[in-house]
């Protein structure tokens, strides 16, 4: 089968593999449509995404969608040519995190389109993949498989909305306007956010939000702007920009609530006295954990709509060209790889 491999920065090339072989609790899939992920932006541009190296030549893609191509023969409830959403997590299930119930940071965790694990677990930049058959979720009327492809990132901005507990009636502010941020938007509005404020340096993402329904944008390099707004009770920060972070401190209110879901470097100087003597909540957010069919359910009944959100459409053989349209995030917001 091919497959598109990231040998390096900037180089992603198509390879041929061994079709993948399918254990008896497993399915074969062959992935339909893949969402081009800030993560999988961050491996294509440096060659590796914060502390995950990879150390081989490995595919990228864990937001996908895609048909059932086969089935293991002890799977039941999936056949073949069922059309399914795919949760990239693959615990180990026994650690003290998974027992824990919060597999996200499970120890041994393997992770669809990732150089975290050893051997990395190729991704969905490729003619088939194999998956757990507990991964699939079979789509219900009223998501389409281009959508489905948005579910991944939508339980990633769901686990980060979950982190700051009550949403209903509270002021919010989500700094940075990527399909994190989008995403973020869509949730916090579907949860009864009394008010929601966006900032992002783009005005394309800015205008994005204020479609969405945001009631106020900001671009945070314009201070005078920025002293006016607030006080907050929760901020969303997920532009992974110290700056921004900054910004989401002197913001809160006291006993606020701030929590990070973008990629941060790994160190960078912070207010800290101002998190202690404004008694602020200070929380990280990784990936997510039992949160998919939840996502599957809100999106399905209409109550978080994913309209818009995929702005370009590309074909297999252009995935190098979907990288690299990525990377210029120019009037842009969810690139997506269809097969
Ligand atoms: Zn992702
Ligand atoms: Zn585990």
């Amino acid at each position: 089968m091919k497959s598109f491999l990231l040998y390096g920065p900037k180089e992603v090339r198509l390879a041929e593999k061994p079709m993948p072989t399918c254990g008896p609790k497993q399915v074969i899939v062959q992935p339909k449509y893949t969402g081009i992920c800030g993560s999988d932006i961050h491996y294509f541009r440096d060659g590796y995404c914060g502390s995950f190296k990879p150390k081989y030549p490995f595919a990228l893609g864990h937001e996908f969608s895609g048909v059932i191509h086969s089935v293991g023969e002890q799977v039941t409830g999936l056949a073949v040519g069922d059309q399914v959403a795919i949760d990239p997590s693959m615990p180990c299930g026994s650690c003290s995190y998974c027992r824990g119930g919060k597999y996200n940071l499970c120890l041994n965790m393997r992770f669809f389109g990732s150089a975290s694990c050893d051997p990395h677990h190729d991704g969905s930049m490729g003619e088939f993949v194999v998956a757990p058959a507990s991964n699939c979720y079979v789509l219900p009327p009223g998501i389409s498989l281009s959508q489905a492809s948005l579910l991944e990132p939508l339980c990633v901005a769901m686990h980060a909305v979950r982190q700051a507990e009550q949403i209903a009636g509270k002021r919010v502010l989500i700094t940075g306007g990527g399909p994190i941020g989008q995403l973020i938007l869509r949730v916090v509005r579907a949860f009864g956010a009394y008010s929601i404020a966006l900032s992002d340096v783009s005005a394309y993402a800015r205008e994005f939000a204020l479609a969405s329904g945001v009631q106020q944008v900001i671009d945070p390099t314009d201070k005078t702007a920025l002293s006016q707004l607030g006080p907050f009770d929760i901020v969303l920060e997920a532009s992974g920009n110290p700056s921004a972070l900054s910004d989401g401190i002197q913001l809160l209110h006291r006993g606020g609530t701030l929590v990070l879901v973008g990629t941060l470097p790994e160190t960078f100087s912070i207010f800290g006295n101002a998190i202690m003597s404004k008694q602020l909540r200070l929380l990280g957010s990784f990936r997510f954990a039992n949160v998919f069919e939840e996502a599957i359910n809100l999106v399905a009944a209409g109550i978080i709509k994913l309209d818009g959100l995929i702005t370009d459409t590309y074909a297999f053989a252009e995935t190098p060209l979907a990288m690299e349209r990525a990377l210029e995030k120019t009037n842009s917001m969810k690139i997506q790889i269809v097969s």
